[in-house]
């Protein structure tokens, strides 16, 4: 495993992080929960295989990730480095910061959580909530009491806002010290900003670097942007994120154990790209932006829909066909959706929940016409 400076932070992270918001799961009683037995196995291994860094939040995987994760790294507790972070809404209710805190350190079994994000913040958010009702002030004394160790953010907004957020808590004597933000080979738009929290000692992490995992097929997209010889399509993603020396840590949501020792391998490669190689293969992506305006993370914020249309899901499908070139296997699944009576644009009530919830603001109800079109021809 290849370990990488976290900004100031003292910490030495591992280049691949575990992103625990997809779990192994199984329903009971028309509930889901998460296998344990599954999940520990896949944490274990990734202990063995270097990763130092976890990052859960209290709503994944059907708000059973953070027990889920404690229990599995329970035995390493000390030797890895936790990340949870704080749920914005009703923050402004007094004592919620530390009540979610307390929640969380419950649920992960430990006393102290190493990076606590502002969770998936904006720069009206943090204007708005965050200074007036003094959380970064709630932040600096659970640091000082030692039930967290650093400050970080996520983060949902212009990039802009980055610099917004860190220059903002720097100014308030409360410094961000991480942070935790969508980069890809798909989505660049937050690299200025990468460069920038470097800058000024902040530990970078990207998430959905490789798509959530689900990127194995090879294709021959790294040969057609750079004339050279084919990789697959997954380690192209992988060794872009990592390529960036910008970027500490890419988090992967792993499913499986597989998954695991091939995102683990990946990781521990000491040959990434040369800058050069990166720089030509970042020119090469533009060619891809005009794929960006159906950049769906699979985040799943626009679910449930009241129609039952899986928006992600069928999102996912075009992604396959139109930016990694896997037309078949697309088609295929676009197929055995309808054939198991998948809701499509046809059945949609015109509500906009999905719209309002979209944090790409996604288009949708147009995108799943432009989409069904491509499939149904
Ligand atoms: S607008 Fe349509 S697609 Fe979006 S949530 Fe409502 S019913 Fe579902
Ligand atoms: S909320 Fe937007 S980005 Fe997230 S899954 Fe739905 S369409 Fe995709």
């Amino acid at each position: 495993m290849i370990y990488r400076k976290f900004g100031n932070t003292g910490e030495m992270i591992s280049a691949l992080g575990f992103g625990c918001m997809r779990f192994p799961e199984y329903e009971k009683d028309g509930k889901k929960f998460v296998d344990i037995e599954k999940t520990d196995e896949m944490i274990a291994e990734a202990y063995k295989l270097g990763v130092n860094y976890f990052d859960s939040a209290p709503y994944y995987c059907n708000k059973n990730s953070e027990a889920a994760l404690g229990h599995g790294v329970k035995a390493f507790r000390d030797k890895i480095l936790l990340s949870t972070k704080f749920p914005g809404e009703g923050a402004e209710q007094p004592g919620m910061y530390r009540r979610r805190l307390e929640t969380s350190l419950a649920n992960l079994d430990t006393d102290h959580v190493d990076f606590y994000h502002f969770w998936g913040i904006s720069r009206k958010y943090f204007d708005e909530v965050m200074i007036p009702c003094g959380l970064l002030e709630e932040a600096r004394k659970a640091k000082e009491e030692g039930l967290i160790r650093h400050i970080s953010f996520s983060f949902h907004d212009e990039p802009s806002a980055i610099k917004h957020i860190i220059d903002g808590s720097e100014e308030r004597g409360v410094p961000m010290e991480s942070m935790l933000v969508q980069y890809n080979l798909l989505d660049r738009s937050n690299e200025e900003m990468l460069t920038y929290a470097q800058s000024k000692g902040l530990g970078t992490v990207a998430m959905g670097p490789v798509g959530g995992g689900r990127l194995s097929a090879p294709t021959e997209l790294y040969a057609k942007l750079t004339g050279g010889a084919s990789i697959p399509t997954y380690e192209l993603a992988f060794k872009f994120v990592l390529g960036n020396p910008d970027l500490n840590c890419a988090l992967s949501g792993m499913q499986t154990l597989d998954m695991v020792k091939q995102n683990a391998a990946l990781a521990s490669k000491a040959e990434g790209f040369s800058k050069e190689e990166w720089e030509k293969l970042g020119s090469a992506m533009e060619d891809l932006k005009k794929f960006s305006e159906l950049y769906c993370t699979g985040c799943k914020y626009c679910q449930p829909c009241p129609a039952g249309i899986e928006i992600p899901a069928i999102f996912n499908m075009y992604t396959y066909h139109n930016v990694y070139g896997l037309t078949g296997h697309a088609q295929h699944m676009f197929d055995e959706y309808v054939k198991k009576g998948g809701k499509l644009h046809a059945d949609c009530k015109n509500c906009g929940f999905c719209e309002k919830k979209c944090p790409q603001h996604l288009q949708i109800r147009e995108l799943l016409q432009k989409v069904e079109a491509v499939f149904n021809k």
